[in-house]
C-alpha cells in the first residue's frame, strides 16, 4: 500500500503524485495539519484549508478509499504512520518555498528516502525555466517567452475508482477541525472549482483582456482561491483556456505564467521572504508609523481607492489585482511603511494568500527590484479610481462616505504630495548609488 501526502495539491484530478502511486498499488491519502503553517496564519485561511481538506476526504471516500488526517511535524508524523500501516512508499507533489524545502528535506531523511517527488503545483515548476546559460531569470518577459515554448505535458484525468484498502476497523481517520471564518468562503472542493473554471471560460474569458483591470474584480476568474491550495490544476485550467482561444485566453494564461514566475523567483532567492529583491531598496528610509499602518490596514486613510480596497479585503478575503497594486504602492512608496509588516498582514487577509505570488506582487508594485519595475512610477490615486471604476459604483459600495468621488472624503492620514516628493528624493539617491 502507498501513501499520497497532499499539501498544496488538494485535488484528485491532474495530480501526478496520485497517478504514480495508483500505478503501483492501492493508495491511502494523507493531509498533515502542520502547526508551523497553520498557527502562523489567520482563522479565515485555516478555515479555507480545512474546508478543502474535508472536500478532498469526501472525494477519496466517493472513490472507495480513505484520506487520513494527522496533526504535527511531518517528519515526526510520517515515519510513524509508514511503520504502523506498512506503507511501501510515500508520494507527494513538490513545493518550493523556503519552509517547504526545509520540511521536505527533514521528512525525506526521517523516511530514509522512501518518498517520491512529483510536479504539479505549477505549470512549469520553479527552477525549470532557465536562461540559455543555465542562470535564473529576473525579468518576466524573457522568462515568459521560454515558458510559453516549453513542454507542459498533458493533464491527467481524475481516477474514478481507487483499489480498496483494508484498515483495521477502529483505525482513526483523524478529525478535521472546522474553524469559523470571519468571511464567507467560496464554494469548496475540486468539483466546485472545476465548475467555476467552466463558468469563467464561458462567460468572461473572451473579454478578459479588456475587463481584467477593474477595481471591482468582475472580469476576472477568482480562481486564485483554488490555485493557492492546488484544488484546481493550473495546467488543466491553462489548457482548457487555450482550447477556447482568442486574446482573452492568451492574456489569462499569461497571468498563470506570472504565477510560475513568482514561484521561480522565490525558489532562486529565498531571501525575498525578508529582504528586497534588489538589496539597495532595503535602504529606503522606512517609517514604522503605527497610526498610518493601522489606518491603511483598517481602510481608514481618507483616500477612497485605498480604503475601498482594504475594506473589501477585510470583508470578503478578496481584492482585485489593480487594487493590490494600489494598496501595496501606497504602503511602500507613499507611506514608506516597513513592507514586510504590511505584506504579512495583507497575505493573511487574502483567502488566496500565497507566499510566492504575494512577495512578487509586493516587491513588484513597491518597485523593490522585481522585474525591473521602475521605482519612479508613483500612482495618482484619484486617477487610478477614475480609470478603473469610471462610474464610481465600486467606490460607493465600499466607501459610501465618498459618494463615489475619488478625491479624499476626509483629511487624509498622509499628505500625498509631500509623501511623493519624500519617496522620490530618497529613491533617486538610492537608484544612483550603484
Ligand atoms: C501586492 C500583490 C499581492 C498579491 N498577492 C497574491 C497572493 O497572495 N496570492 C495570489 O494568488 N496572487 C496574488 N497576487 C496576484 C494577483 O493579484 C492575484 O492572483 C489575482 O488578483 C487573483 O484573482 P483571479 O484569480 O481572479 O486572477 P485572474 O486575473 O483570473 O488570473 C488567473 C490566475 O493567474 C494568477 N495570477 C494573476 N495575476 C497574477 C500576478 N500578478 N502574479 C502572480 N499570479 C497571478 C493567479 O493564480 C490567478 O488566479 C498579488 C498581486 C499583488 C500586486
Amino acid at each position: 500500500m502507498n501513501l499520497v501526502w497532499h499539501r498544496a495539491d488538494l485535488r484528485t484530478h491532474d495530480n501526478p503524485a496520485l497517478d504514480a502511486a495508483l500505478r503501483s498499488g492501492p493508495v491511502l491519502g494523507l493531509v498533515i495539519l502542520d502547526p508551523s503553517i497553520l498557527e502562523a496564519t489567520s482563522a479565515r485561511r485555516r478555515a479555507w484549508f480545512q474546508a478543502n481538506t474535508l472536500a478532498l476526504r469526501e472525494s477519496y471516500t466517493r472513490r472507495g478509499t480513505t484520506l487520513l488526517v494527522r496533526t504535527g511535524k511531518p517528519w515526526e508524523v510520517l515515519p510513524k504512520l509508514v511503520a504502523d500501516l506498512g506503507i511501501q512508499k510515500v508520494f507527494a507533489v513538490q513545493n518550493s518555498t523556503p519552509y517547504a524545502k526545509f520540511r521536505d528535506e527533514q521528512t525525506e531523511k526521517a523516511l530514509g528516502g522512501r518518498i517520491g517527488w512529483f510536479e504539479g503545483q505549477y505549470i512549469q515548476e520553479p527552477g525549470e525555466i532557465v536562461k540559455p546559460d543555465g542562470g535564473a531569470y529576473t525579468v518576466f518577459t524573457p522568462f515568459s517567452k521560454r515558458w510559453w515554448a516549453a513542454d507542459w505535458g498533458s493533464p491527467l484525468e481524475s481516477p474514478q475508482r481507487f483499489p480498496p484498502v483494508h484498515l483495521p476497523a477502529d483505525y482513526p481517520l483523524g478529525d478535521i477541525p472546522q474553524e469559523q471564518s470571519d468571511v464567507e468562503l467560496p464554494a469548496v472542493g475540486e468539483e466546485k472549482a472545476l465548475g467555476a473554471l467552466e463558468a469563467f471560460l464561458r462567460d468572461k474569458l473572451p473579454t478578459y483582456h479588456q475587463t481584467r483591470d477593474g477595481l471591482a474584480g468582475d472580469g476576472v476568474s477568482k480562481l486564485s482561491y483554488y490555485f493557492t491550495l492546488g484544488v484546481l490544476s493550473p495546467r488543466l485550467a491553462a489548457q482548457k483556456a487555450l482550447s477556447v482561444g482568442g486574446e482573452g485566453a492568451r492574456k489569462w494564461v499569461n497571468e498563470l505564467c506570472w504565477r510560475d514566475f513568482s514561484g521561480d523567483l522565490l525558489f532562486h532567492r529565498p531571501q525575498m521572504m525578508h529582504q528586497t529583491f534588489d538589496p539597495r531598496w532595503n535602504h529606503l528610509p522606512w517609517n514604522d508609523d503605527g497610526e498610518l499602518f493601522g489606518a491603511w490596514l483598517e481602510g481608514q486613510t481618507g483616500i477612497p481607492v485605498v480604503d475601498g480596497c482594504m475594506r473589501q479585503l477585510r470583508q470578503t478575503g478578496f481584492m482585485s489585482n489593480r487594487g493590490r497594486m494600489v494598496v501595496a504602492q501606497f504602503a511602500v512608496k507613499l507611506g514608506l511603511l516597513p513592507w514586510q509588516k504590511c505584506q504579512r498582514a495583507f497575505r493573511d487577509l487574502l483567502l488566496d494568500g500565497d507566499n510566492a505570488s504575494n512577495l512578487q506582487g509586493w516587491q513588484w508594485a513597491g518597485g523593490l527590484g522585481v522585474d525591473a519595475a521602475p521605482y519612479f512610477r508613483v500612482f495618482n490615486l484619484s486617477t487610478q479610481a477614475q480609470t478603473h471604476d469610471p462610474k464610481g459604483e465600486w467606490l460607493k459600495c465600499w466607501v459610501p462616505e465618498s459618494g463615489g468621488n475619488p478625491e479624499p472624503y476626509k483629511d487624509p492620514v498622509l499628505d500625498l504630495d509631500f509623501a511623493r516628493r519624500r519617496y522620490l528624493a530618497a529613491a533617486e539617491r538610492i537608484a544612483k548609488s550603484r
